[in-house]
Parts: structure tokens; C-alpha cells; sequence
């Protein structure tokens, strides 16, 4: 048997956590085209015939702007050094422009200064990711060659996390990587974040997902309340955004958006739970949340240095 955890970085929006579910083959994560969808490391645990492999999903590493952008950078550079293995994800995003630009500039600066970052003796393994978005795959060799200069070492394997085209070999390179050892989780353990935690996320992803421009950042969900009765699970939740004109338009004519979100979220946690669910959804101003420690603190999100856990009612 084999065991290990594996830490997946990157830059904002590359498809960490498109790339979790692809390996978990579960929608676990909540995806969106926004950067900084993710804001917590988060546990998924990939069970095979000979390993159990324990990935963490964490935030993009990106220029913070605010408190809670410095705590999601410091998550994330906090759970590459605790892992066995550092999965650093890119994308092909440089690549599909002119053939030209292509050429020249394979490795965009963030990911040099990411790559540079990793220490050598670290097991690292380089994923490409959204292959499925070039045409031609040769365009793919002077970024891979690019990467190879830094890291000579690493392996690097491009993928689409969105087709899941590449990703059983990543599993295969992976497994190879972790420690012979005793499985670290129960086989039945897919995540150790609580019900609650996934509440949150998918109302925050649809939000994410239905709103447009400055709203998505402005956004945190708080969970009222929490019943499971015999026949269903009764939410009462609230999104919070920073500016009235946020709640304007989350909310919607005649509360059409509000109401729409509240749909879709509510069948994603009715997947999670497998039950039915009721929720009621609310929206409302609390200006200045992302500087303020208590407010954070308040909404779930943890000071760094303390990986945001929750210690029971996984999933
Ligand atoms: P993260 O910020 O790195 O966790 O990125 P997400 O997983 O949230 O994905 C960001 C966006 O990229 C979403 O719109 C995904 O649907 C999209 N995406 C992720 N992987 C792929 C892929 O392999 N191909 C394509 N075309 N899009 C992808
Ligand atoms: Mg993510």
C-alpha cells in the first residue's frame, strides 16, 4: 500500500479544482471562470487498488489585494510545504494567442517565479492543463521545454482536467511518487469538510457563476440554519456582499436571480446530501467583510497558520 497527500498549486484559474473533481469523479469542488473561487485548502481523498492518494485543492496564488487574498496565498504555500508531493498546475493560456507570442513567451513570469519557488528536494510533478483548448499540440513543446530548464526533474504532463483527457496518467505518476505506508483516511472518507462548509461553497459558486464584473469577489455565504428532518434538510443562509448595488443585482428583478441561485445551489447540496433539501436564501450588505478580522473570522475563514478544518460531520 501506498499513501501520500499532494498539494495542488497554481495561479488563479489554471483548473485546480476542475482538476480535483476529474480525479475524486466527483463535483466536489465548486468551479467557476472567476479567479479566486476557492478561498479554502480543500481534502479530497482518491482511493485505488494499491494507494490512497489525498489531494488538497488550495487557492490561486495571486497578487492579494485584501486580508482574506493574503490568508488564501499563505493556505496555499502552507499546504505545498506539508504535502509529499507539490502538483504545480498551468494552463495553456499562453499558448493560444499568435503562434508568435507562443514562441516567445511560453512560461508566463508568475509561473517562473511559482516554479522557482518549489524547493529542489520537493517531489513535483508539472501539469498543463485545458490541452482540450489547442489546436495544435505542438505549441505545447517550447513551454514544456521552458519548464524542463528550471526543473529538470519534473516530470511534466499535459492534461485536460475538463475532458479528463492525461488524468489517470497523473494518477499513475503520483502513485508512484507517495510513500509505501498505511492509507491515512477510512475508505469511505471522500472529503473532511463538513456539510456546512459545502453549503457555503455551492451557493458562493452560483452566485459566482450567475453574477457578472465586480460582484463575484464581494461575496461570502453564512449558514443560519441547519435541520435534518426526516424528509428533508431545512438551510436558512445568507450571502453577503460589501455595496446595496451588489445586493441589487444578486438579487434581481422581482427576485428572479436570487431565486435562480437558490435553485441550482440548492440541487448541487441535494447531490452532496443525498436527500431533499429546502433553502432559503437571503442577501444582504455587510460592507467591508474581506478586511476585517472579526468579520472574517465570522464568516469561516481562518486566520493562516490554522488550515481551515472542520472537525466533524464530513461528507
Ligand atoms: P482554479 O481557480 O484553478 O481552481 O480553476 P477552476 O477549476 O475553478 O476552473 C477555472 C475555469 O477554467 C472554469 O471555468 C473551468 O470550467 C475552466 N477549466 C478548468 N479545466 C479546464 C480544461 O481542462 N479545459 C477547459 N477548456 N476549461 C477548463
Ligand atoms: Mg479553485
Amino acid at each position: 500500500m501506498r499513501f501520500g497527500t499532494v498539494a495542488i498549486v497554481g495561479r488563479s484559474n489554471v483548473g485546480k479544482s476542475t482538476f480535483l473533481n476529474a480525479v475524486l469523479g466527483e463535483p466536489l469542488a465548486a468551479v467557476s471562470p472567476r479567479p479566486q473561487t476557492t478561498r479554502d485548502p480543500l481534502l479530497g481523498v482518491v482511493n485505488r487498488p494499491g494507494a490512497q492518494i489525498a489531494f488538497l485543492d488550495t487557492p490561486g496564488i495571486h497578487k492579494p489585494r485584501t486580508e482574506l487574498g493574503r490568508r488564501m496565498n499563505a493556505a496555499a504555500r502552507e499546504a505545498a510545504r506539508g504535502a509529499e508531493v507539490v502538483v504545480l498546475m498551468t494552463d495553456v493560456s499562453s499558448l493560444v494567442g499568435s503562434a508568435r507570442d507562443a514562441a516567445k513567451n511560453p512560461l508566463s513570469e508568475e509561473d517562473r517565479a511559482l516554479l522557482d519557488q518549489i524547493p529542489s528536494a520537493q517531489a513535483l510533478l508539472v501539469v498543463v492543463n485545458k490541452i482540450d483548448l489547442l489546436k495544435d499540440k505542438s505549441r505545447l513543446l517550447p513551454m514544456m521545454a521552458a519548464i524542463r530548464e528550471v526543473r529538470a526533474a519534473a516530470p511534466c504532463i499535459p492534461v485536460s482536467a475538463l475532458t479528463g483527457d492525461g488524468v489517470a496518467r497523473i494518477l499513475d505518476e503520483i502513485e508512484a511518487l507517495v510513500p509505501e505506508g498505511p492509507a491515512g483516511y477510512d475508505t469511505a472518507t471522500l472529503t473532511d469538510r463538513s456539510t456546512a462548509f459545502f453549503v457555503k461553497e455551492y451557493i458562493r459558486e452560483q452566485a459566482l457563476l450567475s453574477a457578472r464584473s465586480e460582484v463575484p469577489h464581494a461575496v461570502a455565504v453564512s449558514v443560519e440554519k441547519f435541520v435534518e428532518t426526516r424528509r428533508m434538510v431545512v438551510i436558512k443562509a445568507t450571502i453577503h456582499v460589501e455595496k446595496p448595488g451588489q445586493r441589487t443585482i444578486l438579487v434581481g428583478r422581482a427576485g428572479s436571480k436570487i431565486k435562480e441561485i437558490g435553485t441550482l445551489a440548492r440541487k448541487r447540496i441535494e447531490r452532496l446530501v443525498d436527500q431533499k433539501v429546502h433553502l432559503e436564501l437571503f442577501v444582504r450588505v455587510t460592507p467591508r467583510w474581506k478586511d476585517v478580522p472579526r468579520q472574517l473570522a465570522e464568516l469561516g475563514y481562518e486566520a493562516p497558520g490554522r488550515p481551515g478544518r472542520s472537525a466533524s460531520g464530513a461528507s
